[in-house]
């Protein structure tokens, strides 16, 4: 958390604008709090976001001189995993995470129609790690990602690689349920987003494939659409996420299973884009010698 003067003139709350800017293109969001007087603090800081019913109760309560505050939205989460960890303390630091922090999680508008949330399975010390875009209405049901047709469809992809559901882990970049299986918005992938980080740099995976656009473009930090994405390496993290040490990975892009069901002429590139992951972990193609 920090603080800043009370009083700003003019000149300091454009530099506290265009910082807050700055921190939310590197990845990094900041909520603003302030007195509801100081109409000045607001106008600045509302293109970032407007602040909570209980952001404005915080700020009306807090002692004279704290007004206003920026509060991180890594708060209260514990920092990011920066060491190798073995099996067992990997799948205990993914359970403390999940249990303390992800299931009571209000920190977006999509906890308000979940009946659960969905935080991953699989492997805790994966080579591969699978980031689809939110779960489903058989996800948010059983409180398992990739359990409905577009999930048995990725196991079977999986299977094709010679790999188990076991040997992966599976997850989401938001772990609500959206209403009506819509695409999370860009806000809300970003506010989920400290989740991820946190198990991509518990899990830390050789390879991560992003199934999908939303993916995709949140783990890359792009606005490039799928279908320019797909079937090429890029190195994590990227630039605009390099600060936070997440250990390094390549991320494939592909197309969605769900779009695969929609559009299964595309099934094709979808397999070329996973035996490039094969290869690149040595796992032998079949049919090839
Ligand atoms: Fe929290 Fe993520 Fe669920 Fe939003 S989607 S309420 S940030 S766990």
């Amino acid at each position: 958390m920090s603080i800043v003067p009370d009083e700003l003139d003019a000149r300091g709350l454009s530099a506290l604008g265009q910082w807050l800017r700055n921190e939310l293109r590197l990845g990094i969001r900041h909520y603003a709090i302030g007195r509801v007087t100081q109409a000045a603090t607001w106008a600045e800081v509302a293109p970032l976001r407007e602040p909570s019913a209980s952001g404005r109760e915080r700020a009306r309560a807090a002692p004279h001189g704290l007004t206003p505050m920026l509060i991180s939205d890594e708060a209260g989460l514990p920092p990011l995993c920066d060491r190798e960890l073995d099996e067992a303390e990997a799948r205990e630091a993914l359970a403390q995470l999940d249990e303390r922090h992800v299931r009571g999680c209000t920190r977006c508008p999509l906890h308000a129609s979940r009946t659960q949330t969905v935080f991953g399975v699989g492997c805790a010390r994966p080579e591969i790690v699978f980031v689809g875009e939110g779960p489903g209405a058989e996800e948010d049901a059983q409180g398992l990602p990739f359990v409905g047709r577009a999930g048995q469809l990725l196991t079977r992809m999986i299977a094709a690689m010679t790999l188990t559901r076991e040997r992966v882990y599976i997850c989401n970049i938001v772990k609500c349920r959206p209403p009506g299986n819509r695409t999370p918005t860009a806000d809300e992938a970003q506010t989920c987003w400290p989740y991820l980080a946190r198990q991509l740099a518990i899990l830390r995976p050789r390879v991560i494939v992003a199934l999908g656009r939303p993916a995709a473009q949140q783990l890359l930090q792009t606005s490039a659409p799928i279908g320019q994405l797909r079937g090429e390496f890029q190195e994590f993290p990227p630039p605009g996420l390099q600060h936070l040490g997440l250990p390094p990975a390549r991320v494939m892009p592909t197309f969605h299973p769900a779009y695969l069901l929609r559009s299964p002429g595309e099934k094709a590139k979808a397999w070329e884009d996973l035996k490039q992951v094969m290869q690149f972990l040595g796992i032998p193609i079949p049919g090839r010698r």
